[in-house]
This record gives C-alpha cells, sequence and structure tokens, in this order.
C-alpha cells in the first residue's frame, strides 16, 4: 500500500506536540509556521523569540513587522509566501540555535521544503544559510543565489540584524527586490508555470 504523503497541518501537529530536545520543556508555544502550500518563496528564518514563543507564529515582533514591508516592496504579503524556522521552539532568553536542536528539527523542516517544493528559498540570517552554505559569510554572499535543483536557495541578512544595524537594510531591500526575477527564472526553466502535477512529480528532499 502506498502511504499518502504527510499534510503540512500533519508536521505542524507533530511540531506542536514534539518532545525531542529541552526546548520542549521550555517553550510556551511551538511554532510550526505559516502560509501559502503552494508558495514560490519559502522564507526560512532561525528560530522563534519572545512574541513568536506567545502566539505561537513565526516573525510577529519586529523582525516581523520589517519582514512585512519587504514583502510589501515587492508586492506580496504573508498569505503568498511560506515562512518558518530552522528551530521551531524559542531557546530560552534567545541564545543561539544548539546544532542538537537544528538536527532534531531538521526533519520538519525538509517535509516543509517538500511538500511546499517552493522556487526560491530564502535564508535569514546565519543559520538557516548554514545548511546551504556552510562555512560561508553572509556579508559576503547575500544576494548571490544558489541552484538546487528545480530551485534557488538566496542568502540574506536576519531582518534582526537589519534592525541592529542600519547599514545592511537598504541591502535586505535591495536583495529582496530580485526575487520576482528569480522566481521567473526559475518557472520558465523548468517549466513549472501553471502545471501542478509536474510540480507534484518533482517533489523531492534536497
Ligand atoms: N526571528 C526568527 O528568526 N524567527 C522568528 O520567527 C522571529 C524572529
Amino acid at each position: 500500500m502506498i502511504t499518502p504523503p504527510e499534510t503540512l497541518e500533519a508536521i505542524a501537529d507533530r511540531v506542536r506536540a514534539c518532545q525531542l530536545c529541552a526546548l520542549a520543556g521550555t517553550r510556551k508555544n511551538a511554532v510550526p509556521g505559516v502560509g501559502s502550500p503552494d508558495a514560490d518563496i519559502m522564507l526560512i528564518g532561525e528560530g522563534p523569540g519572545h512574541h513568536e514563543n506567545e502566539q505561537g507564529l513565526p516573525f510577529v515582533g519586529a523582525s516581523g513587522k520589517l519582514l512585512d514591508e519587504l514583502l510589501a516592496g515587492i508586492g506580496l504579503n504573508r498569505e503568498d509566501v511560506y515562512i518558518t524556522n530552522v528551530i521551531k521552539c524559542r531557546p530560552p532568553g534567545n541564545r543561539d540555535p544548539q546544532p542538537e536542536e537544528i538536527d532534531v528539527c531538521r526533519a520538519y523542516l525538509d517535509g516543509q521544503i517538500a511538500l511546499i517544493d517552493p522556487r526560491v528559498i530564502v535564508t535569514l540570517g546565519r543559520f538557516s544559510m548554514a545548511r546551504w552554505f556552510p562555512g560561508a559569510r553572509i556579508s559576503t554572499i547575500h544576494g548571490q543565489p544558489k541552484r538546487i535543483g528545480a530551485r534557488m536557495v538566496v542568502p540574506m541578512f536576519h531582518p534582526a540584524a537589519a534592525l541592529h544595524q542600519p547599514k545592511y537594510r537598504p541591502l535586505l531591500h535591495q536583495d529582496f527586490k530580485m526575487l520576482p526575477g528569480f522566481i521567473a527564472q526559475m518557472q520558465s526553466e523548468n517549466g513549472l508555470e501553471g502545471d501542478p502535477e509536474q510540480s507534484l512529480e518533482q517533489l523531492s528532499l534536497l
């Protein structure tokens, strides 16, 4: 018998019930992710902060406000994209995610990527960047896409970095402005436009 593919909602349920690492003991709400299951763009941040932990939604604090502004700058809103994080639970005191936490959470992110099958993945900050660009420096490679199969992965500064260091803000806006062109390029190269069947066939883990 063929097992049907898991749904995004089923992954979200598993995330909310997850006990795989110690963050389960300190979180208020796990934060699976939000947005369109058919999104062309998937944005991957670091991990929930205070407000995200309170609400169970990603990027709802100050960084989220800037993210909304960046999306609006290219004519998009949250419902047009999918937003998630490398780790789904808040590290106490907003410390950096630990390698073991990233490892145990990886299966959730893999599942989300496989189901959404976005044309473009935007990594926000160094923790999501490290998966596809190990050892790279964000200040050197931001905005430079890497092709992986039928998609592009584009490293960008984390919105929080741009809030702390205003010089990064125009760079982040510039990098976002390139996204519509990257999507159009990947769609035309892969003949995916308007063909959801083909998109399903390409459903695969990175
Ligand atoms: N920072 C992140 O990386 N993710 C969030 O969801 C919020 C802030």
